[in-house]
């Protein structure tokens, strides 16, 4: 069994976590937030199996192979908390932090509509967290997502964020820390996480994915405005991500055999933003690729097919139908390439070629 690390880009979070833990500064209390998909819970995971592992390695991960590591990874430690919409469980260090063969401590009524972590799961926990450890260690809770704390719920942890029971940790995870109270907030030490360097997302999303090619990853980093696990949940989910399509169909318009309005018909309201990310990301690309190359799209060209990115944004936000506004930035892109594709003695020709 290998060690329970922190995903790669998150190493600075990782160091400070571990910092703070040798000087014998660790918080009682962590909020750790960032974008959903940037990898909360593996760090948190990470965290978790360290406090608990009875052989930590070098670097404070947990070994992933001591016997608090196993019941861990199966969600049976008795010291490891899992508070979710789902009630409270046994925390497992995996992506999802929840085992369905894990502990349950407490569930709530299966009638309920469970939009909201209520005060009986809060109060289940926090009788948990005051039993003395059953492992002579320390005791972990981690709540995810803290956004769903009922006021009542966020209220009751108080006391034990402020006053905890000895050798007790609790995590918060949150997307948007700010929706929280201010107080919950203050009385948490924080841990944002930002998005990771793209080359160090693509080169994690092609480790765990070494069938893919490099373009469909990154079509897929770029519809998941470059959150890896989203992108890692989104090629997982289906063999072809829109994306992937929506590119090749670029590809194609780019190159004067492709339709502009067959592609607009395939959007709809629901996919327009993600559509006009998967253009940015395109052009983006198209632009890296042709870096130093005489068929460089001229800055004249690259500004307004921009613009007409813009426009379709801003179109989208006065609740004009989706399939017009792409209709109406696909033909204006097609209008801009084409004239950049007729030679000129200023600008080079764009070469067509399909990417
Ligand atoms: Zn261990």
């Amino acid at each position: 069994m290998s060690a329970i690390r922190a995903l790669p880009w998150q190493q600075a979070a990782w160091s400070q976590l571990t910092r703070a833990r040798t000087q014998s500064q660790l918080s009682h209390a962590w909020l750790v937030s960032g974008t959903h998909g940037v990898g909360k819970r593996a760090v948190v995971a990470a965290l978790v199996a360290s406090l608990l592992c009875e052989h930590t390695q070098a670097d404070g991960s947990a070994c992933g192979d001591c016997k608090s590591c196993k019941m861990l990874l199966a969600g049976g430690h008795p010291d490891a908390h899992l508070l979710c919409l789902d009630g409270h469980l046994g925390l497992a260090a995996n992506a999802s932090l929840q085992r369905e063969d894990g502990i349950t401590h407490w569930q709530p009524d299966k009638a309920s509509k469970r939009r909201e972590i209520s005060i009986d799961g809060v109060r289940s926990l926090i009788e948990g967290l005051g039993l003395a450890s059953h492992r002579q260690g320390n005791k972990v809770a981690v709540i995810a997502p803290a956004e769903d704390l009922s006021r009542a719920s966020a209220d009751a942890l108080l006391k034990t964020i402020e006053e905890p029971t000895a050798n007790t940790f609790v995590v918060l995870i949150a997307d948007q820390a700010l929706s929280l109270s201010a107080t919950l907030r203050s009385r948490c030490q924080q841990l944002r996480l930002g998005l990771p360097p793209p080359d160090a997302a693509l080169d994690w999303l092609q480790t765990e994915l070494p069938a893919q090619d490099r373009r469909s990853l990154q079509a897929a980093l770029d519809l998941a405005r470059g959150a890896p696990l989203t992108a890692l949940a989104q090629l997982q989910d289906s063999a072809t991500p829109p994306a992937i399509a929506w590119r090749a169909a670029l590809d194609a318009i780019a190159s004067g055999r492709g339709d502009p309005m067959k592609l607009a018909a395939e959007i709809d309201d629901d996919t327009a933003i993600a559509f006009l990310h998967c253009c940015q990301g395109w052009l983006a690309d198209r632009l890296r690729a042709q870096l130093g190359t005489t068929a460089a799209l001229n800055g004249t060209r690259v500004a307004e097919l921009n613009r007409e990115l813009h426009d379709a944004h801003r179109r989208l936000d006065s609740n004009t139908r989706a399939q017009l506004v792409m209709e109406a930035m696909l033909i204006g892109w097609v209008r801009l390439l084409a004239s950049q594709a007729a030679p000129s003695p200023q600008s080079p020709p764009m070469q067509s070629r399909a990417r």
